[in-house]
């Protein structure tokens, strides 16, 4: 039995790899909490006056965000937004109210939403449709669930944050996430996101309420294992479409996970280094965002109408023919 290397007390439960030590269980959760702080001040991601809407998946990150919130910031002031996505043998109503409850717990007010309902189609909905389309036409571009779901989420988030009067929208995105899309978006050469992404970003839009990432420091090991000694009941599923996850994602996540295992700390150090790469670029992006000429939401430089109205159109004709 090892002794933690932090208060040199208790025994130790967890091998933090990239700093090489070993940690007991309140030594894990006070370096957790900490550089979740942290990372919130540095950015100033919430203040005395948000409001912060979080996404709640039922995952592990957004069991720990949302508890995380609660240590660092006026519980009254967080609520939960928690989306069923409509994925048979995913979005289980048990795991909804898995989510009910801990936010009850928590003492935090919880909003449930369909995707279906919210926009009218749920993910097996639209992807039902958009197949038979694309049987009909194979000139039409393949599409992953995860586009539709990602986008439809993300606007879901938005609207119902900004009916409950949030400020902030908080989502559940660990290091290796976040730094896999910084990759992704160097690889593709999409400058624009690359800002987007960064947390001092601007919002371009007063319709589009700023998304924080507070655990974005946070690796998923770390995450796993945390969600896992608290007992969370987070879902275990994994959902049927993530196997058509877009492959270059999936490429990126194994290559970082490769140089990690080698280099253990090396994906909080790109972080660090894009992060402060990046913020020299902020000012120089676009100055507003134009809004969907359909929908009324804010879309893309450039577009006229919006990618989740484009997509939604093509299906709205599927059904009127
Ligand atoms: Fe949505 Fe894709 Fe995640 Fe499934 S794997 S929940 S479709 S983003
Ligand atoms: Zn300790
Ligand atoms: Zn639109």
């Amino acid at each position: 039995m090892y002794i933690c290397d932090n208060c040199k007390t208790r025994s130790a439960i967890f091998f933090q790899r990239h700093t090489g030590r070993r940690l007991c269980r309140e030594c894990l959760e006070a370096d957790i909490i900490t550089r979740v702080r942290e990372q919130v001040t540095r950015y100033s991601m919430i203040n005395s006056s948000d409001t912060v809407a979080v996404g709640v998946s039922g995952g592990k990150d957004s069991y720990i965000l949302l508890y995380i919130l609660t240590q660092i910031m006026p519980i009254s002031k967080i609520i939960g937004i928690t989306i069923d996505e409509g994925i048979l043998g995913y979005s289980r109503r048990e795991v909804f109210e898995n989510v009910k409850n801990f936010c009850k717990n928590l003492g935090i007010e919880c909003v449930y939403v369909t995707m279906r309902e919210a926009l009218g189609y749920s993910v097996d909905d639209f992807m039902k449709l958009y197949l038979e389309i694309q049987r009909e036409n194979p000139t039409v571009t393949p599409l992953s669930a995860c586009t539709y779901c990602g986008i439809a989420r993300r606007r879901i988030l938005n609207i119902y944050a900004r009916q409950v009067g949030a400020t902030k929208v908080a989502t559940g995105h660990n290091l290796d996430d976040e730094v896999q899309t910084y990759i992704i978006n160097i690889l593709r050469g999409d400058i624009i996101r690359l800002v987007q992404l960064h947390p001092l970003s601007k919002t371009h839009n007063p319709k589009l309420i700023k998304r924080i990432k507070p655990i974005r420091s946070i690796y998923e090991y770390e995450t796993s294992f945390y969600a896992y000694i608290l007992k969370y009941p987070y879902q275990e599923y994994e959902c049927p479409y993530i196997e058509a996850r877009p492959t270059l994602r999936v490429k990126v996540r194994e290559l970082l996970y490769e140089i990690e295992k080698t280099h253990p700390g090396v994906q909080l150090k790109l972080l660090e280094f894009l992060d402060n790469w990046i913020q020299h670029l902020i000012n120089t992006q676009i100055a507003s965002l134009p809004l969907c000429k359909l929908c009324g939401e804010p879309t893309s430089p450039g577009r006229d109408i919006c990618k989740f109205c484009e997509l939604i159109e093509l299906i709205r004709r599927k059904q009127r023919f």
